[in-house]
């Protein structure tokens, strides 16, 4: 804790003065986050690092192995649903982001089982991804079953998000984008999940633009 306290003082002197403003603007007016990023509870996972952004921002939710699970309204305790459905029906975000990450926990323990002792929430939550799993090891060209199996659950977060009419019909409207990443903790590179269903690192550099070359 004191090392959470001495981090919460050099905040109030680094941070806040540059900040004050934004927040005081931020508290007047609410928040408009430009998008909803779904991650990893992982310590070495932070979207807000990651994408550089400031307070009001993003709107985060991180659970175990970035997992959304269908569309259930009955009346259970669905934190990431209640995320998801304030994000998007009341903040209207233009922009979910479903982000995994390299050498993730939960996806180990969706391979090797929950570890021994904690087994109470993690072993039916992960079973969530079961799908995902089973789809990744069948695979015949499987080089990497532990990367394999973070991209299915990707990709399995992403269907499930379908599953959620609001989100469906927002996205038939052209009023919701969805997207999936991964981010590679030890490279620090993110790659991004594409149109034909692969994923492609992003460059850490933004690409030139190409310039029209004018004849003389
Ligand atoms: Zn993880």
């Amino acid at each position: 804790m004191d090392r959470l306290l001495s981090g919460y003082r050099r905040f109030r002197r680094n941070r806040w003065p540059e900040r004050r403003r934004q927040f005081e603007t931020l508290a007047d007016t609410g928040q408009r986050p430009r998008a909803l990023v779904i991650s990893c509870a992982d310590s070495r996972v932070d979207p807000g690092m990651i994408f550089d952004a400031g307070p009001g921002e993003l709107f985060v939710v991180r659970n175990v192995a970035n997992l959304v699970p269908p569309f259930a309204p009955d009346g259970a305790w669905h934190g990431t649903s209640a995320a998801l459905e304030y994000a998007v029906r009341i903040l209207e975000v233009p922009d979910i982001l479903v982000m995994g990450h390299a050498m993730c926990g939960g996806v180990r323990a969706l391979l090797d089982g929950a570890p021994a002792g904690a087994s109470d929430f993690i072993a039916p939550w992960i079973q969530l991804a079961a799908p995902a799993r089973d789809r990744a090891l069948a695979r015949p060209d499987i080089l990497d079953p532990q990367l394999c199996c973070e991209q299915e659950t990707i990709r399995l977060s992403l269907a499930n998000l379908l599953t959620f009419p609001w989100v469906a019909s927002r996205l038939a409207a052209g009023m919701l984008r969805l997207y999936g990443a991964h981010f590679d903790i030890r490279a620090g590179e993110l790659s991004l999940l594409n149109e034909q269903g692969g994923f492609v690192t992003v460059p850490g550099v933004q690409p030139r633009q190409k310039t029209k070359h004018r004849p003389p």
